[in-house]
């Protein structure tokens, strides 16, 4: 197989040829057709998150193709195929597993992190933790999905259901939660990179109601605030913006440092919430209102040697939408 390896934080990733791994019990070998680039993947790779098990391959916004079965995995057949998301295996005994929060798991794996990802021709999951996907859809439309479009549900979800949202950060999460919103009626607040036209262009094309920079005041106050962008000054601004009683949701698994603020800005019965990895039931929903939802997703693909120039491109914020690998 063919990989894309990190092997100590702060490095480029490595180009390997492995033999071909065999899936254990309850674990089957996914062929990858495509692989997407999420921020978390730069967390890792740029040391902002602890622990990472090195060597990793990263990489958990997989679509591929059942390629081999391990002992006693039900219900899936060699060709399907199947996505596979960050949250890889969880204890099912903790007391969040137990009470329906295994993305808070104590004793979690998560793809790419601390199991071995989808910057590969090949990757061995979890087969409980893989959901089913089209058959005829484009792999690399799809692959974005599996985090951008999960975590951003749960974000969405968290945010309640207010009218008017304001999302911080306009990428690959953005892009498709600002199309679900838009479905359900609801009034998009597009905020980007201050001057940043062409991300606020972006947004309109897709339905926003409103686009500016972030040191923007939107024209209405906002029911609550979706954070994507890892920037901690980002959340007094937005509880600035939202109405009495309103959530600022931060999305993302890292930020910079919350600068201090006027408790004035809290007060009002204001709340700030933090949204962590995705429970199995956060994709089944989110994955069953894709198709009604009728979301496109926005991506640049790469062959998969090239994963170093697309967390570059992600890093300086060159992209519309999502960076996606394909092996
Ligand atoms: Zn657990
Ligand atoms: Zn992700």
């Amino acid at each position: 197989m063919k990989a894309m390896v990190l092997h100590n934080v702060r490095t480029p990733l490595i180009f390997e040829r492995r033999p071909l791994p065999m899936p254990g019990a309850g674990e089957m070998r996914v062929a990858v057709e495509a692989c997407a680039v999420c921020r978390t993947d730069l967390h890792v790779v740029d040391g902002d998150l602890p622990h990472p098990r090195l060597p990793v391959i990263p990489g958990h916004e997989i679509v591929g193709r059942v390629d081999a079965l391990g002992s006693g995995v039900r219900g899936r057949e060699l060709g399907e195929r199947v996505g596979i998301p960050w949250l890889g295996h969880t204890c099912g005994r903790c007391p969040y597993c137990v009470s329906g929060r295994e993305n808070l798991c104590d004793e979690p794996l998560f793809t790419g992190y601390t199991r071995d990802g989808g910057f590969a021709s090949h990757v061995i999951a979890d087969a409980a933790y893989c959901f089913s996907m089209p058959d005829d859809g484009d792999p690399v439309s799809l692959a974005p999905l599996l985090c951008a479009g999960v975590i951003g549900w749960r974000s969405l979800v968290a945010a309640g259901s207010g009218m008017r949202i304001g999302i911080y950060g306009f990428g690959a999460a953005a892009h498709i939660i600002a199309q679900v919103c838009i479905r359900q009626g609801r009034l998009i607040f597009a905020f980007t990179r201050p001057g940043d036209g062409a991300a606020q262009e972006f947004a309109r094309s897709l339905g926003a109601v409103w686009a500016g920079g972030s040191d923007e005041t939107p024209p209405k106050r906002l029911d609550a605030a979706i954070i994507f962008a890892p920037v901690g000054d980002l959340v007094p601004v937005a509880l600035r913006a939202v109405r009495k009683g309103g959530r600022v949701v931060c999305g993302g698994i890292h930020m910079s440092d919350i600068p201090g603020f006027p408790y004035q800005l809290l007060w009002e019965e204001r709340q700030i919430v933090s949204v962590a990895n995705l429970t199995r039931q956060d994709a089944f929903d989110f994955l069953a209102i894709v198709p009604e939802a009728q979301i496109r997703t926005q991506t640049k693909h790469y062959p998969l040697e090239a994963a170093n120039e697309a967390l570059d491109d992600l890093r300086s914020g060159r992209l519309q939408g999502a960076a996606v690998l394909v092996p």
